[in-house]
């Protein structure tokens, strides 16, 4: 081992090369981990260089300089998952096992970060930690996953097509079906060129085609901007495409329904719940079992609610120039937290 890096310099070069190696590594893992997902197999493992101790390092070095320190929070936001992984899933889904993993995830935070899991999340995700809401009961949208007419892979084509070219995105956007329960999925293939939606066998129901919109939300965010966008930003891409299925859009009407602003208050209410539980809710509103969303995916809940916010603010404005404003007011606010 080397001396460490410590001029900015020195950051520089070791982040040049990092990012570089990393961008020449992820399109062949993210095509590899789109086909695992589309055929329900385990991803599979991250590039090693993204688990290595260096890496981290590395972007944790940046935070102290003002002009590579948006380049370290990208890079962090990568690499922390990864750092935090503290073993499998228990066979058993239970509150009592969950609450034992997340522990586990919070101490394994605090140790290498100085804050907790959720926490850190916010942190990069969304620039803040908000206070935990009280929350209130989930409203139930009826009629809204109930099947009426199956859309085709043309007309999902066609539907990203009039978004690319209304929202100005250029890119390729490659639509892969899936087994009939997948859950639908954008992966970044090559940040501003490529991206895979895997979308379920069948889609035939208002919940189903809003899921689409929300993935080609994120299929533009990922063709507009660099890596490394909070997770705030990327999923307020993806709900401001979801509201065009909202009565009054510019879309086709078979890609509107009159249940759409009704079920979009339903996720928010979901997301507050969630995001209650993860900082310790233990109230009447628990569900019976720990949903699969606290088990895959930490701290993504902070995130959700934050972005329905970000994307009220999205309305009427070149839609790069506003996300990229946004992504980098979260990474400035994250960069002052961190340091
Ligand atoms: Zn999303």
């Amino acid at each position: 081992m080397g001396q460490p890096p410590c001029t900015l310099l020195e950051v520089e070069m070791a982040l040049d090369l990092l990012e570089g190696e990393l961008a020449a590594e992820l399109p062949a893992h993210m095509r590899a981990f789109a086909r695992a997902h589309a055929e329900g197999r385990p991803p599979p493992p991250a590039p090693l260089l993204a688990r290595l101790p260096s890496s981290l390092k590395t972007a944790r070095q940046a935070l102290a300089f003002d002009l590579v320190a948006d380049r370290g929070i990208a890079l962090l936001r990568l690499l922390v998952p990864l750092a935090l992984e503290v073993g499998r899933t228990p066979p058993e889904r239970t509150w009592d096992a969950y609450r034992t993993l997340a522990a586990a995830r919070d101490q394994a935070a605090r140790a290498r970060f100085g804050h907790g899991a959720i926490e850190l999340a916010a942190i990069l995700h969304v620039g803040h930690v908000a206070e935990a809401s009280e929350p209130r009961a989930i409203p139930f949208v009826d009629g809204w996953r109930v099947p009426d007419a199956a859309v085709d892979d043309e007309a999902i084509r066609d539907v990203w097509h009039l978004i690319a070219s209304r929202l100005g995105v250029a890119g390729t956007v490659r639509i892969d079906r899936g087994a009939p329960g997948v859950t639908p999925r954008t992966f970044v293939v090559e940040p501003k060129a490529e991206a895979i939606v895997v979308l379920p066998a069948v889609i035939d129901t208002p919940r189903a085609r809003t899921q689409v919109l929300h993935e080609l939300g994120h299929a533009a965010a990922a063709l507009l901007l660099p890596a490394g966008l909070p997770r705030a930003v990327d999923e307020a891409a993806a709900a401001f495409v979801a509201r065009l299925a909202e009565p009054g859009s510019w879309l086709p009407p078979r890609w509107i329904s009159e249940l759409a602003p009704a079920a979009r208050e339903r996720r928010l209410a979901i997301a507050e719940l969630l995001a209650a539980i993860e900082r310790g809710y233990d109230g009447p509103l628990r569900p019976g079992t720990p949903p699969a969303a606290l088990w895959e995916d930490p701290g993504a809940q902070s995130s959700y609610i934050a972005a329905e916010a970000i994307a009220d603010r999205l309305a009427g404005q070149p839609l790069r120039h506003a996300l990229a404003t946004e992504a980098d007011r979260v990474t400035w606010r994250a960069c002052e937290l961190l340091r």
